[in-house]
């Protein structure tokens, strides 16, 4: 028996307008975020991917012979027009709305109600002030309002807000406020907790540190359904 579903059509894009009224304080001595939307010029997407990638190029290239790099060496060569590649149709391909994944909605007919916890979702992504990685595991959960959403959905909508440059405390948000908007609930929760190679492999060095961000919406601020969400975690409230 095929399920009734509803294909959520309103690309991240158009809710830019609710999502920008949340501030978020400074957070931090060296990450700060100023809003939870990614901060975009307004020519954001004039250029094809393939005329970025071809601009990007001989940046690097320049980056490279500064730092005093031989480019005709067999091992250096490619490599601006790699890491121009990479940073356009991977790293950071999650700057563009076009390419969110599609979130299906499924009626909720077995009147699941209770807690939905996806944990231990791996994520990769990478800071935006140092331009390093940072990653680790993301924790979401929601309550179901009537709509059900395909379990792998939840790990694509957290990869796609990866692939851009990110601070932790924004990327949790955005995931946050996207799951309420798809869900159609305030009732969410998100919980990162993730080790930075700007602080690991430079700077100060520690590699021991980790960084725990959270999101709670609605019914996730009362502290009984919170407890419960972090006792999933198996982490002391
Ligand atoms: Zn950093």
């Amino acid at each position: 028996m095929k399920q009734k579903e509803t294909l959520l059509t309103t690309p991240l894009s158009e809710q830019k307008i609710e999502l920008s009224h949340l501030i978020i304080e400074e957070m931090g001595d060296e990450h700060k975020a100023s809003s939870v939307d990614t901060p975009m010029r307004a020519d954001a997407f004039d250029k094809t991917d393939e005329e970025k990638i071809a601009i990007i190029e001989p940046h690097f290239r320049a980056i490279m012979e500064t730092l005093g790099m031989d480019l005709n060496d067999d091992s250096l060569r490619g490599t601006p027009l790699r890491v121009a590649k990479m940073y356009v149709k991977e790293l950071f391909q999650g700057l563009n709305p076009a390419n969110m994944p599609s979130m299906t909605l499924f009626e909720n007919k077995f009147q699941y109600n209770e807690m939905l916890v996806e944990k231990n979702i791996n994520f990769y992504t990478n800071c935006e002030h140092h331009f390093v990685p940072f990653f680790g595991k993301a924790h979401v959960a929601y309550i179901s309002s009537g709509k059900v959403i395909g379990l792998s959905k939840l790990n694509r909508l957290v990869e796609y807000y990866s692939k851009r440059p990110q601070v932790q405390e924004r990327l949790t948000m955005q995931i946050g406020k996207a799951l309420q908007t798809v869900l159609q609930t305030q009732d969410v929760a998100v919980f990162l907790d993730a080790k930075h190679l700007c602080v690991a492999s430079r700077g100060v060095k520690d590699d021991s540190s980790n960084t725990i961000t959270s999101f709670y919406g609605g019914k996730f601020q009362e502290e009984n359904t919170k407890a419960e969400f972090l006792k999933y975690l198996d982490i002391n409230a």
